[in-house]
């Protein structure tokens, strides 16, 4: 355990913030030295006021959904899995009217709408670690009304999910991502994809997975107004 890391990690969810580690990787306790209120989520993650038991697999789910939309309305290109999705112009499904018919097609290069960079797989991973060990979701530790997190690299939320897993002692057993949207096309673009995956948390391409499918033209993903991700995971009690 490389105490370093782990306070340098934490110091973005809170600078008043410091864990104090025990003498193997199996024994871990806290010292907060909480001076404001604002450091009260932070603490609720790595201090919930039971104890996380130490089972040997742990699953967990993650979901994650944004809204997608021309790029000049965006502000920010399309990014999945660390990688910035290049593409040529595709049909999105202007609902509103705004540059053609209610309903109709418009040719567009896409981004992706959202306070961070909007990358469904980090997002879904994070919630999925946190979920296996019971800790608040994505949505609670980097609020969204946080100006720390406007356009953040959400490598930072995979950065700080496998501290704190490996806090917990703990690693990625396996992931198994679905992703889902209709265009751009993102199969060139999935060995990059798991190459992040693999590197962020310090495991081996053959513990993860990445699937990538259309919705099949419908609702809201399937007019490109938007993509999805589901991701299953296990993480591995250390030994
Ligand atoms: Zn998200």
């Amino acid at each position: 355990m490389n105490v370093f890391r782990v306070i340098l990690a934490l110091s973005i969810v809170g600078p008043s913030l410091a864990f104090v580690v025990g003498g193997d990787s199996t024994s871990l306790a806290y010292s907060t030295r909480l001076s404001s209120a604002a450091a009260s989520t932070a603490d609720d993650l790595v201090k919930p006021a039971y104890e996380i038991e130490p089972i040997p697999v742990r699953i967990g789910h993650g979901f994650d959904i944004h809204r997608m939309a021309p790029i000049q309305d965006a502000g920010q290109p399309v990014v999945i899995g660390g990688v910035t999705i290049t593409h040529k112009d595709v049909k999105w499904t202007d609902a509103e009217g705004k540059y053609v018919e209610k309903g109709e097609k418009y040719e567009t290069q896409l981004g992706v709408v959202a306070h961070s960079d909007g990358d469904v797989i980090y997002h879904s991973i994070v919630d999925g670690i946190f979920g296996a060990l019971t800790l608040p979701d994505i949505g609670q530790v980097f609020q969204d009304t946080d100006p720390r997190w406007k356009g953040c690299d959400s490598s930072k939320f995979m950065e700080y999910a496998y501290e704190v897993m490996e806090g917990y002692g703990y690693k990625i057993g396996n992931v198994d991502v679905t992703l889902i949207l209709e265009r751009p096309k993102v199969a060139s673009f999935k060995p990059a994809m798991k190459e992040n995956i693999v590197s962020l948390l310090h495991t081996t391409p053959g513990r993860v997975n990445i699937k990538a499918r259309t919705h099949e033209q419908v609702d809201s993903v399937g007019e490109l107004r938007s993509l999805s991700c589901h991701v299953v995971l296990t993480l591995e009690r250390n030994t």
